[in-house]
């Protein structure tokens, strides 16, 4: 059982806050949700709120643009 992403929604995590890089959006998990999704953490994401994230994610297919050299498109597994 694979936990989905905060950010993309594709099951590419093994669990909650994990700091784990999702491959698909390029998001580290740190546990940061719903509740929070707008506050700027300043973590591993650095200046991205997890709202900001998605709203990238929606645009350009990424947590942020400039990820996107790295990421991949998500697993029949992960849907
Ligand atoms: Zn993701």
């Amino acid at each position: 059982m694979r936990y989905r992403c905060p950010c993309c929604g594709y099951k590419t995590l093994e669990g909650p806050g994990a700091l784990v890089l999702c491959p698909v959006c390029w998001w580290e998990d740190d546990g940061q949700e719903d509740r929070d999704a707008s506050e700027v953490r300043l973590t591993v994401n650095g200046q991205l709120s997890l709202k900001q994230a998605r709203v990238n994610f929606a645009q350009y297919g990424a947590a942020d643009p400039r990820f996107l050299p790295y990421i991949r498109k998500p697993l029949v597994t992960e849907m």
